[in-house]
């Protein structure tokens, strides 16, 4: 038996960016004790860098926004394919979850008459996202740090013991999560369910295991799979393969959002984000020829819904009720193609992007105030003053609407005992995310998979129980990297992850082609072969190579559950376009692709993927009746639409 540092909890969250902060307040309000384990600094997770704003339909800059329209904004923007009853609980609570986040102290920008400040965002109708300059996520993470301390307080004046009910295990990584086979009779019903999970300290390589009945997954995306993104370091796919190996589903895998506007030039920076506040605020897409080419790229399903001249577009920033809006702000999935196609037709920037200008369109104090970082950020990477000239950008990996498929009501996945929320989690948002979406996201299925969890284990008879050969196996799992290859040549995992990047980039990005689908799964085959040769150097002190070779295989078993759905899904739709099928089908509009591990043709450490078709349950009436039947037309199939009213008259 390994010799290990051991913790009981009744909670785990891993991750502690907005979702898992969020469960982390939920489940303790609950009165339940809980881990918070992140792999980076406590404080430093992607919410952190979330710049426009977080969705929520207050109505504070237009009055007529409600959550209906929240909903329907967001539906379209997914095509219809989101899990319809998150879309609906996100567009509800998202107002209560704002408000909330000023009684933790969190201080938005405010509009003239005092209220929360909401700008504009792609595919919006209104106003909506509250926002604080162009770094909102900060504050989010900041004001639920502030809460989580105040909550340790109150922790402290009862107990003695500031950790007594809420402890930051910060800069640890969550290898493998355990499980009870159902011996132990803690769910009542023989079933196997959730009993841990084990990991490293980065810093010294000594493992700790945590025994709990719940763990909430909040770790996020899997930008590192490719090589131009948005994304840090640790968007790693962790969650999405250590809930895969557990047993779970994840869903959409296929539906990868490339954000329209990263950084193309110099190439060390190339994929940083430029936030899409800066369209939302008036800056404007050129081609090399000057041209607003964003009006030529307004598809057939929302045509009649934007801006078809410049004269509109500018009309619409001043008074949104009079005009269409600019079609700079169509959802992304349309903006990144559009980018795509112009630089492919030869009317790109000299960096292989287009320019995007906010110089000709604000004065410099207004640009100054409303986007800081993003002038910071070019002038600082790219010598570019963004007051004076134009920047150049063009799409990049930003976000994986694809993740672990939950109960929309209490973020429980297929396994008990384990629940997601945030990036992670798969469904909210369909085929494609609109900007904004994220950050309310996060605060209302963060709060839902805390009370989800709490509830949970209220309902357990007995705690589960971790086998030491379970924990023994975690640990060789973990260690593997150092055993030196019987034969053959070590492989580095630096390499490795390089050319996985690079194969996903080329093969599986922005437009795929099935052949180039099918040769990106032969190469991921070899990837695999490779990595039984992986090894690392030296010790397990400070060794980043041998983090890296441990997340190397969460990165290929989500690599290759993206290629697989690509290549099944035979249409194109949101962020998932085949050059073979450039139309959506309504045929596929209800079908989720469901990845799960297939032990038969992989290993314990990296499965194989199965991957089959499933349908979504049937939107409510109600709630279908919120469309006009000419939009949804556009989307259902002719049987679908049966229930809407316009039909049964
Ligand atoms: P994160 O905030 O990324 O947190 C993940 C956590 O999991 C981290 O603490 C990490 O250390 C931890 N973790 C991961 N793996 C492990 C492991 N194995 N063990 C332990 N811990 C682990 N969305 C919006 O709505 N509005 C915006 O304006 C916006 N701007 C953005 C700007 C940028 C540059 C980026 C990259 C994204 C932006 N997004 C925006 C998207 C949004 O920020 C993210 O989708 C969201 O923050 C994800 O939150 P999360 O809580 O799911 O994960």
């Amino acid at each position: 038996m390994t010799e290990i540092e051991r913790h009981k909890y009744d909670v785990v969250v891993i991750g502690a960016g907005g979702a898992g902060l969020r469960a982390v307040i939920e489940a303790r309000e609950r009165g339940f004790s809980v881990a918070v384990v992140c792999k980076s600094l406590f404080g430093k997770a992607h919410t952190v860098m979330a710049e426009g704003g977080c969705a929520a339909s207050m109505g504070n800059a237009n009055e007529k926004d409600n959550w209906q329209t929240h909903f329907m904004d967001t539906m379209r923007g997914g095509k219809f394919l989101n899990n319809w009853r998150m879309a609906e609980l996100h567009a509800r609570e998202a107002p209560d979850r704002v408000w909330e986040l000023e009684t933790y102290g969190a201080l938005f920008d405010r509009t003239p008459d005092g209220k929360i400040s909401q700008r504009n965002f792609g595919g919006h109708t209104y106003p909506r996202l509250a926002h604080v300059g162009d770094r909102t996520g900060l504050e989010l993470i900041r004001t639920m740090q502030q809460k989580i301390v105040s909550l340790q307080q109150e922790d402290f004046k009862e107990t003695g013991d500031y950790e007594a009910r809420i402890k930051v295990f910060a800069e640890c990584t969550i290898t493998e999560l355990l499980k009870d086979d159902g011996a132990s009779g803690a769910t009542g019903d023989g079933q196997s369910c959730v009993s841990g999970a084990f990991g490293y300290w980065r810093e010294s390589g000594r493992f700790v295991l945590f025994e709990s009945p719940a763990v909430v997954l909040a770790t996020g995306g899997i930008g590192k799979s490719f090589k131009v993104t948005s994304n840090s370091w640790e968007y790693t796919g962790d969650g999405h393969a250590l809930a895969l190996r557990a047993g779970a589903n994840l869903i959409n895998m296929e539906f990868i959002q490339f954000h329209p506007t990263g950084m193309v030039w110099p190439p060390s920076v190339k994929g940083i984000l430029v936030t899409e506040g800066v369209r939302g605020d008036g800056g404007v897409l050129k081609n090399s020829e000057g041209k607003r080419f964003m009006f030529d790229y307004i598809p057939p399903v929302f045509k009649g819904q934007y801006a078809e001249t410049e004269e509109e577009a500018d009309a619409w920033l001043k008074d949104n009720n009079s005009s269409r809006r600019t079609p700079d702000l169509l959802p992304r999935d349309e903006v990144a193609r559009a980018i795509n196609s112009e630089v492919k037709e030869g009317r790109g920037s000299p960096h292989g992007g287009v320019y995007l200008d906010i110089a000709s369109r604000l004065p410099t104090e207004e640009i100054l105030r409303r986007l800081p970082s993003m002038h910071h950020q070019f002038l600082e990477l790219a010598d570019v003053d963004i007051t004076k000239e134009p920047m150049e950008v063009g799409p990049t990996c930003h976000y994986v609407m694809g993740g672990i498929e939950v109960d929309p009501d209490t973020g429980s996945s297929t396994v008990p005992g384990l629940f997601a929320a945030g990036e992670c989690s798969g469904g909210m948002h369909g085929s494609n995310r609109l900007g904004g979406n994220s950050l309310s996201d996060l605060l209302v299925f963060g709060r839902r998979a805390g009370l989800g969890a709490a509830s949970y284990i209220e309902s357990l008879p007995a705690r589960p129980s971790i086998a030491d050969a379970d924990v023994d196996a975690a640990a060789k799992f973990a260690l593997s990297p150092f055993d030196p290859p019987s034969q053959g040549v070590g492989e580095n995992p630096y390499t490795l992850h390089t050319d996985l990047q690079q194969n996903m980039n080329d093969l599986v990005g922005i437009i795929r082609k099935p052949d180039e689908v099918e040769q990106a799964l032969v190469k991921l085959d070899e990837i695999r072969e490779r990595m039984k040769q992986m090894t690392v150097e030296g010790h397990r002190q400070f060794n980043p190579g041998w983090h890296l070779a441990v997340d190397m295989r969460n990165m290929l078993v989500v690599s290759e559950c993206v290629a697989k759905a690509a290549l099944l899904r035979t249409e194109s739709r949101g962020g998932h376009t085949r050059d073979d099928h450039p139309a959506m089908d309504s045929n596929w509009r209800n079908t989720l692709l469901v990845c799960t591990a297939d032990r038969s043709t992989g290993d314990a450490l990296v499965p194989g993927v199965t991957v089959v078709e499933k349908e979504q349950i049937p939107m409510r009436e109600e709630l279908l009746d919120l469309f006009d039947i000419g939009e949804l037309e556009k989307y259902y199939t002719e049987r679908e639409l049966t229930g809407h009213s316009s039909r049964k008259d």
